[in-house]
């Protein structure tokens, strides 16, 4: 257990530890099992493992660690859909109203439109920078669950978290955040008095490009058994390696956060300064729309920088000169990467928006490639 005082990094190590035992490894190997031997005893008696759908040693301890940097009790799942998914699906039921971001993650916004709609939700949607005011309106009265993604992707738009948990907390609606931009380091929406902080584990999180997790924390144990209940019936649990690697991974949380953001500061200068680009959105640069927000409620900035280029022409001249700049999907991994959103049909974005993800290479060698491919960008 941690003591309140330590920082990011120490915390991104430390977290979750049990004490020492002596001869035990000081990080503990996974356990790859599906049954475990029941002997001549009850099932699960004095806490023994049975089988690891609904629980495996290798997922208690990175619950653990993830749990503690989020400030609640942390339960994993397979991928962030599978724990967005359990978070709206474990609280509501035919005839409640949802209330979700309209420029989130768009998988969020197909679950949505092509389930909960279907099991008899009314779903509705709202901009990420109008929530505050539909809270303040008292419009969230009669929701049963109200879903925020801020910083959101891949917009970059923010929102008042603790305005909106007053309106939802008198509403009586359950408030989540899907805080996968932010991360546990970058933002404690259970602090700012949301329900439920769901992340998508793939993203920075766990951050090398190479594994699918999401998870759901929360102070609430009515909540926790719902979800708990939720996984074990539905079976999105992470298995021994995912979770193992995930918990290997997320020890340099705090270092990889850093270089990115240090990158990020430099890529939005870069960006607002070049012809090529306008549109420049970085929560933490002074002057975006997200500013002021950004910085008084999050704790620190991350690495993933939004711009609009001409066309979608221009992307391709930027994506073909670029030599550290990788076209991929997905962001806060260690490599740097931009993604033209449009192509993907689901976000309602310009043809030559793109979304840049700062990877942890070396600041100067990033901004000397980009501003190479800036500059084939303008043809
Ligand atoms: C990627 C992402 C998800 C979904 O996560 P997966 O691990 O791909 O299922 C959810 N929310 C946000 C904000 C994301 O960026």
């Amino acid at each position: 257990m941690s003591d309140g005082t330590w920082g990011d990094g120490t915390r991104s190590v430390r977290a979750g530890e049990e004490a020492p035992v002596p001869g035990a490894p000081l990080r503990p190997s996974p356990v790859f099992a599906a049954p475990y031997h029941l002997g001549d005893r009850p099932p699960r008696a004095d806490g023994a493992d049975a089988y690891a759908r609904t629980e495996h040693p290798t997922l208690r301890v990175f619950e653990a660690a993830v749990g503690e940097l989020d400030g609640g009790r942390c339960l994993s799942f397979a991928t962030g859909m599978a724990a967005i998914s359990a978070a709206v699906l474990a609280v509501v039921r035919a005839g409640d109203r949802v209330v979700l971001p309209s420029d989130g993650y768009y998988a969020t916004r197909l679950l949505a439109r092509d389930e909960l709609e279907r099991y008899g939700m009314t779903v509705e949607y709202v901009p990420t920078p109008e929530i505050g005011a539909v809270a303040a309106r008292g419009d969230l009265e009669g929701a049963r669950l109200v879903l925020l993604e801020t910083p959101s992707n891949p917009l970059l738009d923010v929102c008042d978290i603790a305005a909106v948990a007053r309106a939802t907390r008198a509403a009586g609606a359950v408030l989540a955040v899907d805080n996968t931009t932010a991360t546990p380091l970058g933002q404690r929406p259970l602090a700012l008095g949301a329900d439920l902080t769901v992340g998508s584990d793939t993203k920075a999180l766990t951050g090398h490009s190479d594994l699918l997790l999401g998870h759901v924390s929360t102070t609430d144990e009515a909540l926790y058994a719902c979800l708990k209940s939720f996984r074990d019936h539905t079976g999105g649990t992470p298995g021994p390696f995912e979770a193992w690697l995930g918990h290997r991974s997320m020890s340099t949380l705090d270092l990889r956060l850093a270089r990115q953001a240090a990158t990020a500061a430099a890529v939005a200068d870069l960006l607002a300064a070049h012809p090529a680009a306008s549109g420049v959105r970085w929560p933490w640069r002074p002057g975006d729309p997200s500013y002021d927000l950004a910085t008084r409620q999050m704790l620190r900035p991350n690495g993933i920088v939004s711009a609009e280029l001409p066309d979608a022409a221009a992307v391709a001249r930027l994506l073909a000169a670029g030599r550290l700049w990788t076209a991929a999907t997905s962001f806060g991994g260690v490599h740097s990467t931009v993604d033209r959103r449009a192509q993907w049909g689901g976000d309602a974005v310009p043809e030559g928006f793109v979304r840049l993800s700062c990877g942890i290479e070396d600041t100067a060698d990033l901004v000397a490639d980009l501003t190479a491919a800036l500059d084939a960008a303008l043809g």
